[in-house]
């Protein structure tokens, strides 16, 4: 079961998204790790965790996903994602944002 929305589509993109999106686009591609934005705190302790695995643990193997970046438009983020044969999704709760976009885009493997 799906629910559809429209979002307005933009024709400019942020240079430096799109830069560091093909810094990390490597071959073979990189882990990609999404989460919450962390709006509510256990969204921001999902948030830290992210980027604790994808700066500091496994900073050579995976790159950090902006969830908002990947989901309102087709740049590097949404292709990081596309491109990656694994994803790791750490949510703040069970309404489970990141997880439910992978399994859409077909990423939920990993
Ligand atoms: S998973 Fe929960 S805490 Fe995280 S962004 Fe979604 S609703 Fe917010």
């Amino acid at each position: 079961m799906y629910e559809t929305i429209e979002i307005e589509k933009v024709e400019r993109s942020c240079p430096a998204c799109e830069e560091y999106s093909k810094k990390h686009s490597t071959n073979p591609p990189r882990i990609a790790v999404m989460a919450c934005e962390g709006a509510c705190s256990k969204g921001e302790v999902a948030r830290l965790a992210a980027n604790m695995v994808a700066h500091r643990l496994a900073r050579e193997e995976t790159v950090r996903i902006c969830l908002g970046g990947a989901f309102t438009k087709d740049t590097g983020q949404r292709d990081l994602v596309r491109r990656a044969n694994k994803t790791i999704a750490i949510e703040g709760c069970f309404i489970s944002c990141s997880s439910r976009i992978c399994t859409r885009s077909g990423r939920n493997r990993g």
